[in-house]
């Protein structure tokens, strides 16, 4: 489980829950990071949704990820994107791949450092942005 905090300034769109992955959304506002994995061939199934992507089983229960990861790939954003009104201003952020201990490779952003001192191979940890409206986003800090 990981601390579901403020986001300190880090913009937290609101995501659009769909039935099917509610139980992803409700474990995040609780701090836990739900994965499905198949009953049949076992895969960790990412982004989450009711089926397995690899023997196309709908047998899929929902396990609590760990939140340790690494940096696999990243880049700093410096500019805004006027598309998404949270992302106007051009603060620098983080947005990053980062592999699960589990597995899954996730996009989401390096928060709580210091954005020149990012590497690929980096350990890093889960914590939640809450949305303030009963989601959090998954985000990952230096461990
Ligand atoms: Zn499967």
């Amino acid at each position: 489980m990981a601390d579901v905090v403020s986001p300190n300034g880090h913009p937290t769109p609101v995501p659009t829950v769909q039935p099917e992955v509610k139980p992803f959304w409700d474990g995040t506002a609780e701090g836990k990071l739900l994965l499905p994995k198949c009953t049949g061939c076992e895969s960790l199934i990412w982004f989450p949704r009711p089926f397995c992507p690899a023997c196309g089983s709908l047998d899929v229960e929902w396990i609590e990820a760990s939140g340790q990861g690494t940096i696999y790939s990243y880049t700093v954003n410096r500019r805004g994107a006027g598309d998404l009104p949270e992302y106007k201003d051009p603060v620098p952020y983080v947005l990053a791949y980062v592999e699960l201990a589990e597995g899954p490779r996730i996009m989401t952003n390096i928060v709580d450092c210091d954005v020149e001192s990012v590497r690929i191979g980096q350990a890093v940890s889960l914590v939640f942005h809450d949305t303030g409206q009963g989601t959090a986003l998954p985000r990952f800090r230096p461990a």
